[in-house]
């Protein structure tokens, strides 16, 4: 027996009594909402007696929650698969137990075809089933190689529970809340609306009960998710459709919430309600992504993006407009089908007339399954790499004089984490920058002025200049 699986308690799910205590190690790959799922599968494991666990080789039960965006990202599995494959033997040679469990968008890609590849996995769950991980996994220690990602009927989020005061605690004073799932845009390249299905928003009263909770355990600031967050709607307390505008402007009256932010927007669903909280309201972090993945009008509309390169540069205008001290990150591709060199040009044109603060950029990458990788004229790798570096020369030339620009301002930090030298604290700036500031470990979750000093490479640097004016609620 090991010294694990020694520790003895009850279940109250299964109650169990004398149930072990199991030790679950959680690999996440991807975006942000892939964090999300992540800790709420962990939640739902923890009521069957699963202490998460850093450390894989105590693990009893291995999760990867995996993502299929790009070849690569879905690639880099299967060889971590691999090397979990020989850790399961060299646990069984011990006599210990090891599961293997695939979630999140390869899972419901892929499905059993993981089971056929990689022959240590007793376990494929897809992102819409994950309230069932439970059941699954029980399933699996009899032996039976289960796989589930079918949609389920029932809302998960139902199911799902929320983690208790002091996990949410030890998570940090940030949190992710997924507001929205799925996506129903199907741009050419991407496998989201496939993965993750059809656009789903999750109702009002949810979402402000969970922001609730993330509060009431000390949480400051919290960033709504979604594949495409600013689609979300749904019906407000007055009866009255909300948009993303009016479901932030009732999450700032949440008492002791003193940051918004939302991410991923398609510049589509930009509306005049969401571009008004950026003006009016103080606890929206002057912060934007917006995607636009091309500067050139036919290579987005052979992207299905549904807008010019012109109409995002006067949205981006608008919002501006609205709001100036606006910071806006995007993401880019380069070399989709058909992309010539006057296209790709088009882009460092848009770029520099946007001026990003952060941007996210990939060379294309064929995803079966898309339009896109039936389209003919596929753009040869080494010109996809050429372009990437001279965008991404650009991108960092814009990011580095966004922070620089930084250095003298007096600015609000949410202190989030100890830095790396003594009686140094991590935070962020408003616009997402790290930011190393002396201070006392007791003031995490509080939020103070400084004056920013230096900007490096990944942060920047501050001094404080006025104690905390909000303080960290000790709940
Ligand atoms: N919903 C967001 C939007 O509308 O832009 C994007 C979500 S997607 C998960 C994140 C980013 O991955 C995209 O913005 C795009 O730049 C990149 N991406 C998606 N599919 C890709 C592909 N086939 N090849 C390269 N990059 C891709
Ligand atoms: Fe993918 Fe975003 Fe396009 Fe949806 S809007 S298909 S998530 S890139």
């Amino acid at each position: 027996m090991t010294q694990e699986t020694a520790l003895l308690s009850t279940s109250p799910v299964t109650g169990e009594m004398n149930a072990p205590v199991r030790k679950v190690f959680v690999k996440t790959y991807g975006c942000q909402m892939n964090v999300y799922d992540s800790d709420r599968m962990s939640d739902a494991l923890s009521r069957d007696g699963y202490v998460a666990t850093d450390v894989l080789e105590e693990a009893d039960f291995v999760l990867l929650n995996t993502c299929h965006i790009r070849e690569k990202a879905a690639e880099k599995v299967y060889s971590e698969l691999g090397r979990l494959r020989e850790l399961k033997k060299e646990k069984a040679r011990e006599g210990r137990e090891m599961l293997i469990g695939v979630a999140g968008c390869v899972a419901q890609a892929e499905g059993n075809e993981i089971l056929r590849r990689a022959p240590a996995v007793d376990l494929v769950i897809g992102p819409q089933t994950y309230h069932r991980l439970p059941e699954a996994l029980k399933r699996a220690r009899t032996g039976e190689r289960v796989v589930e990602t079918e949609y389920a009927i029932e809302d998960k989020f139902d199911y799902l529970p929320a983690p208790d005061k002091a996990k949410t605690r030890s998570r940090g004073v940030t949190a992710f809340l997924t507001v929205q799932e799925g996506c129903d845009k199907f741009c050419t390249f991407c496998v989201v609306p496939y993965t993750r299905g059809a656009e789903v928003s999750r109702p009002v009263a949810q979402i402000i009960a969970e922001a609730e909770k993330l509060v009431e355990a000390g949480v400051r600031e919290i960033t709504l998710l979604g594949q495409n967050v600013n689609a979300w709607h749904g019906v407000g307390a007055d009866e009255r459709e909300w948009g993303l505008g009016d479901l932030l402007r009732r999450l700032g009256e949440v008492e002791g919430l003193a940051r918004l932010r939302y991410t991923t927007s398609h510049p589509r669903d930009m509306d005049d309600s969401l571009i008004e909280a950026h003006r009016s309201m103080a606890k929206l972090m002057p912060y934007l992504h917006l995607p636009v993945q091309s500067g050139s009008d036919r290579i987005l509309k052979a992207m299905n993006r549904r807008h010019t390169a012109a109409e995002y540069l006067a949205l981006v205008e608008r919002i501006r407009t609205a709001q100036p001290d606006l910071a806006l990150s995007g993401d880019f591709i380069v070399g989709f089908p058909g992309e010539t060199e006057a296209d790709f040009e088009d882009t460092l044109r848009l770029v520099e007339a946007v001026n990003y603060a952060q941007a996210f950029s990939f060379k294309y990458s064929t995803r079966p399954g898309t339009p896109g990788a039936e389209l003919k004229d596929q753009v040869p790798e080494d010109v996809k790499a050429k372009r990437l570096e001279r965008l991404q020369a650009l991108l960092t030339k814009q990011q580095r004089g966004f922070a620089e620009a930084c250095v003298g301002r007096e600015i609000d930090v949410l202190l989030e984490k100890p830095g790396r030298l003594p009686g140094q604290l991590v935070g962020r700036s408003p616009w997402l920058q790290p930011v190393n500031v002396d201070a006392k470990a007791s003031q995490i979750g509080d939020i103070i002025k400084v004056r920013i000093t230096k900007a490096g490479p990944n942060s920047l640097f501050a001094e404080m200049i006025e104690e905390p004016r909000a303080r960290s609620l000790t709940a």
